[in-house]
């Protein structure tokens, strides 16, 4: 395997121990994740974009499932993506980037504590009720925005209302596209507090038990390209009471929380999310080119071919060193929502042109699926919709450009 020396991109030499961390993570999938990819593309269990504790127990034995997550614990990778004050090394967001593109070179997610970062705004008793067990992995935990008439404008069509009732919160509507709905232990669920105000202070966060008797998940889900298996769930809120010590952050701030984390968390790190497969589709374009021979020449030697290599080497290179200069501005504590909207975009658009080169090169072994490309190019074209589409992310870049 080639798997790429990141350690060392443009301007951004990683420290020693960062260094280290990647080298672990790349001989993981060497030696652990790689050789059980079979197994993973064969199981009609395989679920992609699930947190990654329940997608590996869903495809492996209990044994190989321990096994798993015992290395990830005992590396310390399964809390790379933790602050220091809840157990982890509290990493920048370089070096978890730097980290993540290695585990991103295999369709298998190693276990790590995946916590989308509003959880950590948790307050007294929500940290061990909610925060914990899912840093822990105990808890898995889904994200409820989007609606049947409200996904790209969120703030400004959300019909999801919550009413206020004594100490606590009544809640009534109806979201949609909630990925892991069903298997989750909790949600958190934005709803419209104040209709006047909407996303300017009048959304709140709420955490609620996926047991509460108001809340309906839509059994079987919605059946997308992303697995053979229903991942995404309409769900339903029907006089749903929320007490008050279950308010995620303040009232009325939920929309900025919600934002906070896509725009950080999940916009940024999308970066090293398509490089790991990149670079994997990229290798294995390389030893295809080279091993399969048509009219008595490896294919490696043909410029056409040539030029599929190099176009995604080209993708790889700028989209490698856009996502390190923002992570470390990041780190550096400028505030880099455009520049995060800019990863989003071009590791969506990029990632899946360059898995398209790759099952090009591959001919109809590219369809294979027995091979990770076409799972690589479907994730990656839906992250061009998952998470804010391409569309509303040229449209964040464009109000920069114009100074709005
Ligand atoms: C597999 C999957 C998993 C998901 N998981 C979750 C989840 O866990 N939680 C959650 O809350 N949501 C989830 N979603 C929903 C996702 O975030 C939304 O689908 C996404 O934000 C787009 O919303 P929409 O589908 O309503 O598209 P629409 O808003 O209807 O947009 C349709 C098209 O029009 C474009 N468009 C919209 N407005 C404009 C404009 N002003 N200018 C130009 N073009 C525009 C869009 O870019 C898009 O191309 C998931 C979706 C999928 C497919």
């Amino acid at each position: 395997m080639h798997a790429t020396d990141n350690t060392a991109s443009g301007s951004y030499t990683l420290p020693p121990e960062i260094q280290e961390f990647c080298e672990v993570a790349r001989r993981i999938v060497r030696d652990e994740l790689m050789p059980r990819e079979q197994e993973w593309l064969n199981s009609p269990n395989h679920a992609y974009g699930m947190r990654e504790l329940p997608a590996i127990r869903a495809v492996f034995n209990t044994e190989v499932a321990a096994h798993l997550e015992k290395i990830a614990r005992d590396t310390g990778l399964f809390y790379l993506m933790v602050p220091e004050a809840y157990g982890g090394p509290g990493l920048g967001l370089l070096a978890q980037a730097a980290i993540l593109e290695q585990l991103y070179y295999s369709p298998i997610m190693l276990p790590i504590a995946n916590v989308p970062n509003i959880l950590y705004e948790c307050q007294g008793d929500q940290i061990d009720r909610f925060l914990k067990p899912v840093i822990e992995g105990t808890k898995v935990t889904a994200f409820a925005q989007t609606e049947p008439d409200a996904g790209s404008d969120p703030g400004g069509m959300m019909q999801t209302r919550a009413v206020r009732k004594g100490n606590g919160w009544v809640l009534n509507g109806t979201k949609m596209w909630i990925s892991n709905a069903h298997e989750c232990d909790f949600m958190m669920v934005q709803a419209v507090t104040d209709p006047d105000k909407r996303q300017r202070g009048g959304i709140t966060m709420f955490l609620v038990d996926r047991q509460n008797p108001g809340l309906r998940v839509e059994v079987p889900g919605i059946r997308t390209w992303l697995s053979t298996i229903a991942k995404q769930h309409v769900v339903h809120f029907d006089d749903l009471y929320v007490p008050d010590e279950d308010v995620l952050g303040e009232v009325g701030k939920g929309f900025s929380l919600g934002q906070r984390w896509l725009t950080i968390h999940d916009r940024l790190l999308r970066g090293p999310y398509a490089l790991g497969k990149m670079q994997r589709a990229l290798d294995m374009s390389v030893d295809w080119a080279k091993q399969r021979v048509t009219f008595g020449k490896p294919l490696s030697e043909r410029q056409a071919i040539q030029w599929h290599l190099v176009d995604m080497h080209i993708d790889i290179q700028a989209l490698r060193s856009m996502t390190y200069e923002m992570a470390a501005r990041a780190d550096g504590g400028e505030d880099v929502r455009t520049e995060a909207a800019l990863v989003k975009l071009c590791s969506s658009e990029w990632g899946a042109r360059c898995v398209d080169h790759a099952i090009q090169v591959h001919g109809a072994m590219g369809e294979s699926l027995d091979l990770p490309l076409t799972l690589f190019y479907r994730v990656l074209r839906h992250t061009q919709i998952g998470g804010g589409t391409s569309e509303i992310q040229r449209i964040l870049i464009a109000r920069k450009l114009l100074g709005k």
